[in-house]
């Protein structure tokens, strides 16, 4: 929860409170923080998740606590909803009325993971919070400026006339990460090309040219682009039509194998959680130092395919997870991109806390560490539509 003035800019502000649910095989762990850095936490076994449920049993119960570490609920004025995919029809930020409900559920079948997490967390605020204004703010929203010859599959035209196109996602973060680097590195918006590189548990990279998102790695799904937690990216279409052939494997079990069991998990066969990986790889794992390597190769192909649609770069960022935190996945990544101008300062680098700049003074591309922040980014368009 933020307090925010409706002239609010330029700095984020910490919230008020921030609850995180976790799940864990038969665990589900609530942690609920305040400002003033008192903490709730509480852990329970649970048969079946319903992230729903959940959720709502978190406030309610926060709510009631004579602790109250969360304040009163009739603070609340305007509830924000981090909506994955917004479809052909929905771009910005908008307030949620039926239709846009509507919109939303429609392009579940393409991202069903997400939108229905989206559907439910709306439904929930609506029960809890009936008179209060809901405003949805999209992932895809800032990839709507790709140009055409980036947007769309070189499969039959048609594809494109039904939808099926590239939409980006991360959005909310990536363009979050352009205006903060601009304001770190005082530089107009409008003269920069930011290679903005999301590495959390999904992973995706975004080309800015003049504050334009002009090319990017996720597409149709979140399931394009990068190595990920246990998402593979990019692999060969064909490799699916051969599972389909000799296998017989049908959609639902190909969703499984391509959102849940590939990726770091897939290739280490240990874990998604790249800290795990690399303890891992430091004592000699074979298949974690694999995917490890995978990771970072890809991740080096995506950045150099970025700086070619930009013609070039000004900065690249690093955000979310592993970005932030992973000094290695960093060093690893920026070995190779010397031809692109990049000389990191290794002991910035080892010693990062976003948000800081850890390229070295003669570096001609700017290196930033920067910390996501789509919850605030969220409250600010709230303000802004309020
Ligand atoms: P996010 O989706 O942004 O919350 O990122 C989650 C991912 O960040 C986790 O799955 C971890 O793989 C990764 N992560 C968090 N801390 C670290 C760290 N210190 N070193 C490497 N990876 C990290």
């Amino acid at each position: 929860m933020f307090e925010l003035a409706s002239d609010s800019s330029g700095e984020p502000v910490q919230p008020l409170w921030e609850g995180k649910l976790e799940w864990e095989g038969d665990k589900e762990k609530v942690t609920v923080r305040n400002a003033g850095g008192k903490e709730f936490k509480e852990e329970a076994v649970v048969k079946e998740v319903d992230r729903k449920t959940s959720v709502e049993k978190m406030l309610q119960k926060l709510w009631q606590t004579p602790t109250q570490i969360i304040g009163d609920r009739s603070e609340i004025a305007l509830i924000g909803h981090r909506i994955v995919h917004g479809g052909p029809k929905l771009s910005q930020p908008t307030i949620v009325t039926s239709q846009v409900k509507q919109a939303i559920s429609d392009v579940s079948l393409i991202a069903p993971l997400h939108n229905v997490a989206g559907i439910q967390g709306i439904e929930l605020a609506e029960k809890l919070f009936p008179k209060h204004p809901q405003i949805a703010v999209f992932d895809t929203g800032f990839h709507r400026t790709l140009p055409k010859y980036a947007a769309v599959y070189p499969g039959p035209y048609h594809w494109f006339e039904r939808g099926i196109r590239r939409y980006g996602f991360h959005g909310i973060n990536h363009e979050y990460c352009l205006h903060r680097a601009a304001h770190i590195l005082k530089r107009e918006i409008t003269s920069l090309k930011i290679i903005s590189c999301h590495l959390g548990n999904g992973c995706s990279l975004a080309a800015i040219s003049g504050g334009k998102s002009v090319d990017t790695t996720m597409g149709f799904t979140p399931l394009d682009g990068l190595m990920m937690g246990t998402r593979g990216g990019s692999i060969d279409p064909g490799i699916l039509i051969h599972l389909m052939r000799v296998d017989g494997i049908g959609p639902k079990d190909l969703d499984d194998i391509l959102n849940h069991d590939s990726g770091l998990l897939g290739i280490s066969g240990i874990s998604s959680d790249m800290r795990t990986v690399l303890t891992a790889a430091g004592k000699g794992n074979e298949r974690a130092k694999l995917a490890f390597n995978i990771f970072v190769h890809r991740l080096q192909s995506g950045i150099a395919a970025m700086a070619a649609s930009l013609g070039g770069v000004d900065v690249i960022v690093f955000t979310a997870g592993i970005g932030e935190n992973s000094a290695e996945v960093r060093g690893a990544a920026c070995a190779k991109l010397m031809f692109l101008g990049v000389e990191l300062d290794q002991a910035n680098n080892s010693s990062a806390r976003p948000d800081v700049d850890i390229a070295t003074q003669n570096s001609a591309v700017r290196v930033l560490v920067i910390r996501a922040q789509e919850d605030w980014s969220i409250a600010r368009e709230c303000v802004r539509l309020s």
